[in-house]
Formats: structure tokens, C-alpha cells, sequence
């Protein structure tokens, strides 16, 4: 058995979602659970919608709302036909229809808005992508069914990052999944879950990963496939530099570490599941079935300082917190620090120094408890940090390679000694593009063909004319996207 997740890209449509059946039909002797994403950008626009609803804006919020059941809509007609095709319409109507009345209450100030509402709405793009792609399959590729992922996937009630309950998730999905429809594909939506008393909630923004890892591991799958928009792990993020190369193996910790460093690539907790059972997770391109990709296991490539890519993460100011004889005070601060969650990372603390990252729009902790045992703040606004993930057997080799590069740039080195595999270095925002391309010259300058698939200066990343579409619209929508996001940060 193999689990197969399909992101919003390979969904967005006919003729990729075409492409995804053909890919399906291949794998089908392997027995295929399939996790799909919302279609294309659903979840962005969904959010979108939202935030004009709160706003009371009633108009763009109706127009992003026709928008998306426009899009399903024409799936359904150009993909499906006769029985499968009303099934479904009607299923849209209904789900456009409960949306629209929640819209219209919170537009007109009858409902409040909360993180609970937010779910519910986004849950919809995963909810509509995965019985949409259940009657394509079902119509295209052998017997299909739809499962609803809330049935299965338990979670806390932490509404829009929610933690999976996960041995009562896999007991669900252990008893559920293989008596659901034995001989048939199964087809469930990412992203979802829902609290012990059925109240729907999300995993965070990129969350299907995740889901398929859960379902790999709970029934021991083979592989579990991720089939993106972009041909695997690559050295770089290729909208910051474009000489790339694409990785072909990384460890479960190097990969969880850039994740969690900032490449957006998979989810950050996707690793975690599959780690347990040793379950490699697959990177594959939609569009380019010959392309290999990325594969993720438990094995490692010798002991040499090999770099295999570099994550970088913007808009961080940085605490550097120092006392020469208070180390109570700072191991407190720590401690408090360790405790609040999102956009605060204490990236090393010793008896003299607290190091600690916030994330721009989160807000900076109230230190004044801490004041008389500490002498000094040093605070770095505006840093982008850039994270070096690999086999790093001798940082200290590798960290005089950096500062060498770096050689001018006002760079400072972090020593993260909860990380195994990493190296991060802080620069100026303005700055992080040209270290990026220094470091990346100076690390990858001999790549090992057994490791990567060199590119020779040119990263084939963007395959269709359809994706380059895609890229564009999700690049304008960044703004828009990184604005909604927001919407949960009291005010
Ligand atoms: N549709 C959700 C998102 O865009 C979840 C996912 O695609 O993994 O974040
Ligand atoms: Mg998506």
C-alpha cells in the first residue's frame, strides 16, 4: 500500500488533473490511498474572502466566492458526466450555499468572526478537491471512494494549527480506512481534521503533508508519495537564486530541519510519522514523470561537511540577551521564552547568552521581569537567517567557511545546539539574496552527481505554461495572503 498526496498545483486543472489520473492508473497495482489539497489557490482565496467578509465587504466577498464555485464547477463539467457529475453539482451547491449564508451572517455583523469560523471555511477547499477527485477517479481510473478525513484525523481544539490526537487518529484510521471500501481507491482530503466533539479545525497553512504521513504511518504504507509543482528538494529556493540544484536523498531531520528553517516545501511536522516507522516520503513532480525526485529516509551520507541545501527565513529580529552573573535570570528567561509558541524560537542559550528569533509579526514578550539579572539587550532588526542543512560532522569547519564567505557582510553565526544537522547564520534582510548566491557558490561548487541532479545554471523548475500562470497569481496574491494571514493576531 501506498499513500499518494497531490498539492493544490498538480489539482488546479483539467489537463493537470488529467495528468494526475494517468499517474494514479501507474500506481494503482501498489494499492494508492490518495490526499488531495484544495484546488489550486482555494485556500488563499478562501482566506481572502473571509477577510472581506469581516470587513463587511460584502461585494468582493460574493465575487471571491463565485470565483471558486466557478472553478469547481467547470472541473465537474469538463471531467465528470451523467450520474457522477450530478452527485457531485449537487454536492457543490449545497457546500456554496452553507458558505454563502455564513458569508452573508458574518458580513452583516450577526455572526462574530473566530478561529473556529476560519477552519470551517477553509476546511471546505480540501472538503470539495477530495470528492471532486473521488468521482474523477472513480470515472477515469478504476473504483474510487470518497472518505471524510474529519472522521478519521482527532484533534485539539488549537482552531487553525490544530494538533493531532494521534493514537486515537490512528486507531480510527486502522479500523476505518482499509474496511472503507475494500478494492477501491480511497480518496480523502488533507488539512482536516476535527475535535473529539466534531468541531472541524485545520493542521496549518500546508498541512496535507502532514495528513499523509499520519495515514502512511498509521497503516504502515510502503511510500508515501508527495507530488508538487517542483521536481524534489532543491539546494535553494529558486525565487531566491536561480542557479539550483535538485537534492536526491536527504535524512528525516535534514529535511525537518529546512522545513522548519523556511523552505516551504513540505510541512514542517510531515517528517515526524513517517520517521517512526521509517516510511520514506517521496518528492515527485506532477509534470514531469521522468523526474526522479527527492526521497527521504533514514539513511545518511557519510560523515563528510556536506551542505545539501540552504533555507532562508525573512523579517526576524533577533535578541541577543547577555549577563555576566545572573545565569538563574537567563535560564528563566529561557524557559518563559521556550513557553510562548508561535513566532518566538530561543535559538541557543548558554550561562551568559540567551539568543532568541521573533518572527516579524509576532510580539516581542514582556522581558521586564528579567531586567535586573540581565546587562545587556542587544536587539538585530530586519535579519533574514539562512540555514545551512546537511552533514555537518565539524561545525566549527563549517562556520570559518561561512564567516569566510561572508568575509565584509555583517553576518552573525548561530550556534543551534538543539539541531544535528544544521548551520544558521544571521544577515541583514537587504543582504540575504547576495549571501545566499555566495554561499550557495562556495558550498555547492562541486556537486556529488550520487546527491543531487546538477542543473548547470538553469532551474527547470516551472514546467507548464499553466503553472507559470499559477506562480505568477500566487506571487501577486503573496501580499494579499501574508496580509490575511494576520487576521488572527489580536489587535
Ligand atoms: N490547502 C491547504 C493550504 O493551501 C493545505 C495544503 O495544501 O496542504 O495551505
Ligand atoms: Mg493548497
Amino acid at each position: 500500500m501506498i499513500v499518494m498526496k497531490f498539492g493544490g498545483a498538480s489539482l488546479a486543472s483539467v489537463e493537470s488533473i488529467r495528468q494526475v489520473i494517468r499517474i494514479v492508473g501507474r500506481e494503482l497495482h501498489r494499492r494508492p490511498i490518495m490526499v488531495a489539497s484544495a484546488i489550486g489557490d482555494t485556500t488563499d482565496a478562501l482566506l481572502e474572502l473571509l477577510t472581506h467578509a469581516r470587513r463587511g465587504n460584502g461585494y468582493p466577498a460574493w465575487k471571491a466566492l463565485e470565483e471558486i464555485k466557478t472553478e469547481h464547477f467547470a472541473l465537474s463539467e469538463e471531467l465528470l458526466d451523467g450520474e457522477r457529475q450530478n452527485g457531485i453539482d449537487q454536492f457543490l451547491r449545497d457546500t456554496f450555499r452553507d458558505l454563502h449564508v455564513r458569508i452573508l451572517e458574518l458580513c452583516e455583523g450577526e455572526r462574530g468572526f473566530n478561529a473556529e469560523l476560519q477552519d470551517w471555511v477553509l476546511s471546505l477547499g480540501e472538503q470539495l478537491s477530495s470528492r471532486l477527485l473521488a468521482a474523477i477517479l472513480d470515472e477515469h481510473c478504476g473504483s474510487a471512494r470518497h472518505v471524510d478525513a474529519r472522521k478519521l484525523i482527532v484533534t485539539n481544539d488549537n482552531f487553525t494549527r490544530a494538533e493531532p490526537r494521534y493514537w486515537e487518529t490512528y486507531a480510527r484510521i486502522r479500523w476505518c480506512l482499509p474496511m472503507a471500501a475494500p478494492g477501491s481507491t480511497v480518496v480523502l482530503g488533507g488539512f482536516i481534521g476535527s475535535t473529539q466533539d466534531g468541531r472541524t479545525t485545520t493542521l496549518g497553512r500546508g498541512g496535507s503533508d502532514l495528513t499523509a504521513s499520519i495515514i502512511g504511518a498509521a497503516l504502515n504504507a510502503e511510500e508515501i508519495q508527495v507530488w508538487k509543482d517542483v521536481d524534489g528538494m532543491l539546494t535553494c529556493d529558486p525565487l531566491l537564486f536561480d542557479a539550483v540544484h535538485q537534492v536526491r536523498k536527504l535524512s528525516y531531520a535534514e529535511a525537518s530541519e529546512l522545513a522548519s528553517a523556511g523552505a516551504t516545501i513540505l510541512h514542517p511536522e510531515t517528517m515526524a510519522p513517517a520517521q517512526r516507522l521509517r516510511i520514506p516520503i517521496v518528492i515527485r513532480n506532477t509534470f514531469d514523470f521522468g523526474c526522479e525526485g527527492t526521497r527521504i529516509d533514514s539513511r545518511t551520507d557519510g560523515n563528510r561537511n556536506l551542505v545539501k541545501s540552504i533555507a532562508a527565513k525573512s523579517g526576524v529580529r533577533l535578541l541577543e540577551i547577555r549577563s555576566a552573573n545572573a545565569p538563574d535570570a537567563l535560564t528563566e528567561l529561557r524557559e518563559f521564552c521556550q513557553g510562548r509558541g508561535e513566532g518566538i524560537t530561543v535559538l541557543s542559550s548558554s550561562e551568559e547568552c540567551v539568543l532568541i528569533a521573533i518572527d516579524k509579526d509576532a510580539r516581542l514578550p514582556d522581558l521586564r521581569p528579567f531586567e535586573s539579572g540581565c546587562l545587556e539587550v542587544r536587539i538585530r532588526n530586519s535579519q533574514s537567517i539562512l540555514t545551512l542543512v546537511g552533514q555537518i560532522a565539524d561545525p566549527m569547519h563549517v562556520s570559518r567557511k561561512i564567516a569566510a564567505v561572508l568575509h565584509g557582510i555583517d553576518a552573525f553565526i548561530l550556534r543551534n545546539e538543539r539541531a544535528e544537522c544544521s548551520l544558521s547564520v544571521a544577515v541583514p534582510e537587504t543582504e540575504a539574496r547576495r549571501c545566499i548566491a555566495l554561499l550557495h557558490d562556495a558550498f555547492f561548487a562541486n556537486p556529488d552527481p550520487a546527491l543531487f541532479v546538477v542543473r548547470n545554471g538553469a532551474a527547470a523548475r516551472i514546467h507548464t505554461p499553466q503553472q507559470n500562470m499559477a506562480e505568477a497569481k500566487r506571487s501577486n496574491r503573496f501580499e494579499a495572503f501574508v496580509a490575511s494571514t494576520n487576521i488572527l493576531q489580536p489587535n
